[in-house]
């Protein structure tokens, strides 16, 4: 009884979602609505939720982002300093004949060197 209480709880807070969040994030949300739910039932139904298709997961700076929609995300990083820049990429049309079924969301990790530390090479 008190779990189905806890899933419906978890159920109406996650169709708030309309951004990246981590589960850490969610575990927040929950507890400002005052309801006592341990952040390993948090994990658990994101998990879950992933796996039945309902949510979205990416890997952002060795963390985990759920999205309940499906976006997109691209990095650039720069191989030197290290920084990180998210790119706006729309679809990977592209890649269409290379995947043979649907895609789902997308994430990509795009490595070179920025714009600084181009400028700094050369001053050598
Ligand atoms: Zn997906
Ligand atoms: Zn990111
Ligand atoms: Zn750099």
């Amino acid at each position: 009884m008190r779990q189905t209480k806890q899933k419906e709880t978890l159920e109406e807070e996650i169709k708030k979602k309309n951004t990246f969040f981590t589960a850490e994030d969610f575990f927040k949300d929950i507890q400002k609505k005052k309801r006592k739910i341990g952040i390993a039932t948090i994990y658990r139904f994101l998990n879950e939720k992933v796996k039945k298709n309902e949510l979205h997961s990416y890997s952002c700076n060795r963390r985990t982002l759920f999205s309940t929609e499906k976006k997109t995300h691209a990095h650039f990083s720069c191989e030197v300093c290290k920084t990180q820049k998210h790119l706006e990429i729309k679809n990977v049309d592209f890649l269409k004949n290379e995947i043979s079924g649907e895609v789902c969301h997308f994430q990509l990790d795009i490595t070179g060197v920025c714009e600084k530390c181009l400028k700094k090479e050369k001053r050598f």
